[in-house]
């Protein structure tokens, strides 16, 4: 397959704001595509090689990457420099330069998939000292075979910034299209992925076994689950009703949520909540989990930090642990335990079908078979049949430093991905009249002044809108941000700088400067109000209208554990906004009885 038709579909891409039209761009390549080849071309629109779960990323540095320009076209670097100053692009630069080509390419083959996505795995493969200049080298050859849209994608490719908006979803819909013509597909697809959290092994499936392969999907070790999720809940009451007066009620832990797989070749592997490799940050949980007797599993757990006595301490500690060097010194100064809460895969059996009593026992079985007791243990948990139980147990929890508790329903299985009722996070916030955080996605922002200058002042953000996979915009906030904190959210941010605003984010209000949709802040605000200037939930409550924040101020936390889809919803949003008329109204009523 010739590498022109994919830069020519990147190129339709980047000229269009519709998800529409992004969808049918993708369609028309993925049915120019060759069925074996399928897989690879649904990692690469996404800037990918491989799922990111396996952590391998091609990252070249501009500097490298300017100088295989240099090389393969024979230009000097001050000519390069003086492009980067107009376009700000390297992608851009290339593909200028390859069009006044000084040095007459040497091999006039053209470039196809298989040969770009060879080239560029080896690319990713090389490291180690002596490293960049073979990189170097490899990318030289690529761009002397490329045509100028060629150069233009292979250099966004290899510096991480292709970014044509193309999020998992359109991916699914594109394919649910592409291969059985039918959209409502993308449901069976999105449960295989859901299992799997690989697009490529998607793809290639439905490309080359159909439908019913995909229907048989099941999941596997190694293969990281995306995490089943809770809905909030206000009070007790509300909770039992919902449960039918018989609920599991976990200790709600505040710490890092990891997914542990053990593969029958022995290695174990942790996964963050994004289902990002974290195993050399918590080695000592890979000891604990490695004395259970069993070969191949899949559990899942909350990692906390501990004193010495064994008393949880809060979620910061954890942060000791996010290094890459002192780790052992870390290990000893911040120890932590893996509270299991649930068994996703025990011995080639896959459990997530299973109700939760069942998967409950099995974990109880699988760690009584555990060596390590003091490091992997339980989430305390006990039955509650009526709203004191829930209370008492709660106050148990905060008193043993958690944040609340997370009520199960002992006959729902494990819904990989989704955030649902079966399990209810309760947290005393939750309650009425007292704020609750959000997490919002960062996608634009305003130059700061004064003190602020050099940085950005003021963030706009969004909310996560699951039905449209868009983000709709719902405040402005620059309260609550430390110098330091705006350095850094400034710093973490650039390299998600766009030229203008991404075709994933719905916003009626401008910015000096739009963002690709990736950085999660926490965010407290004391009401939610209704503003014609606002996106989010757009006419769900009244016409014209979508839902603000009011007071919104930085908590201080960047969420860099959860992904931009795993923010606020918009739903969730509304939902608040619902909670608050309704206490407002029965203040009312209370007010009128008095
Ligand atoms: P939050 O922002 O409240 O951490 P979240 O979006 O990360 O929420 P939710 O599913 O909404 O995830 O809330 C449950 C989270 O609470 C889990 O992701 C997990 O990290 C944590 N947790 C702590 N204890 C438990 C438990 N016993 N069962 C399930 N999740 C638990």
């Amino acid at each position: 397959m010739e590498f022109s038709i994919l830069s020519d579909t990147f190129d339709k891409m980047t000229r269009t704001q519709s998800r529409l039209e992004l969808t049918a761009l993708l369609v028309e390549a993925i049915k120019k595509t060759p069925k074996p080849l399928v897989s690879r071309v649904a990692y690469l629109v996404q800037g990918k090689l491989y799922p990111d779960f396996l952590g391998i990323e091609i990252g070249m540095a501009e500097k490298t990457v300017s100088k295989a320009i240099e090389r393969a076209y024979g230009v000097e670097s001050t000519a390069i420099q003086k492009l980067m100053r107009k376009t700000g692009d390297l992608g851009d630069v290339a593909a200028e330069i390859s069009t006044q080509k000084v040095q007459q390419s040497l091999s006039s083959e053209k470039l196809t998939v298989e040969k770009v996505y060879s080239t560029l795995e080896e690319i990713a493969k090389t490291t180690g000292s002596g490293s960049a200049n073979i990189r170097m080298n490899k990318l030289g050859s690529l761009l002397n075979s490329a045509t100028n849209l060629e150069a233009k994608f292979l250099v966004r490719f290899v510096t991480g910034k292709l970014r044509l908006g193309v999020a998992d979803f359109t991916v699914l819909d594109a394919l649910a299209v592409a291969f059985t013509e039918d959209k409502k597909n993308r449901t069976k697809l999105e449960k295989a992925y859901n299992l799997t959290n690989d697009l490529g092994f998607v793809a290639d499936t439905l490309a080359n076994k159909g439908m019913k392969a995909i229907e048989k999907v099941k999941v596997t070790a190694g293969k990281p689950v995306r995490p089943m999720l809770a809905e909030r809940m206000e009070s007790e009451d509300e909770i039992i009703e919902k449960m039918n007066h018989d609920a599991a009620a976990e200790y709600k832990l505040d710490g890092e949520r990891v997914q542990a797989h053990k593969t029958s070749d022995g290695n174990l592997v942790l996964f963050s909540r994004r289902l990002e490799q974290i195993t050399h940050q918590y080695m000592d949980v890979v000891e604990a989990l490695k004395s259970a007797a069993f070969k191949e599993f899949i559990v899942e757990g909350e990692v906390v930090a501990i004193d010495k006595s064994g008393k949880y301490r809060p979620f910061q500690e954890l942060m000791h642990r996010r290094r890459k060097h002192g780790i052992n010194q870390a290990m000893k100064d911040y120890p932590v335990v893996i509270n299991l809460f649930d068994i996703l895969l025990l011995e080639g059996r896959a459990l997530i079908d299973e109700h939760y009593d069942e998967r409950r026992k099995s974990l109880e079985d699988f760690l009584q078979k555990t060596k390590s007791k003091d490091r992997a243990m339980l989430v305390p948990a006990r039955r509650v049949k009526d709203s004191s139980e829930i209370d008492s147990l709660m106050q148990e929890s905060l008193s043993a430093g958690c944040e609340g508790l997370v009520v199960k329903d002992p006959k729902s299985s494990y819904t990989a991905g989704a955030r649902g009722f079966a399990w209810i996070k309760f947290k005393p916030e939750y309650r009425p009249n007292v704020r609750d955080t959000i997490d919002l996605v960062i996608v634009g922002a305003n130059h700061g002044m004064g003190r602020r200058a050099g940085f950005y002042g003021a963030y706009l953000l969004a909310a996560y809108d699951q039905e449209e996979d868009m983000f709709k915009t719902t405040t402005k906030v620059g309260t609550g941000f430390s110098d330091a904190d705006l350095e850094k959210i400034s710093k973490i941010i650039e390299k998600y700088r766009l030229p203008e605003k991404s075709p994933r984010v719905d916003a009626k209000v401008t910015s000096e400067v739009w963002f690709e949709p990736k950085v999660v802040i926490e965010i407290i605000a004391s009401e939610i109000t209704l503003s014609p200037i606002y996106t989010a939930g757009l006419d769900a409550v009244r016409q014209d209208s979508g839902l603000a924040l009011r007071f919104p101020k930085f908590t201080g936390k960047i969420r860099d554990d959860k992904s931009p889809e795993d923010a606020t919803t918009v739903a969730e949003l509304l939902e608040m906004y619902q909670s608050q008329v309704r206490q407002f109204k029965s203040e009312k009523q209370e007010v009128q009885k008095v």
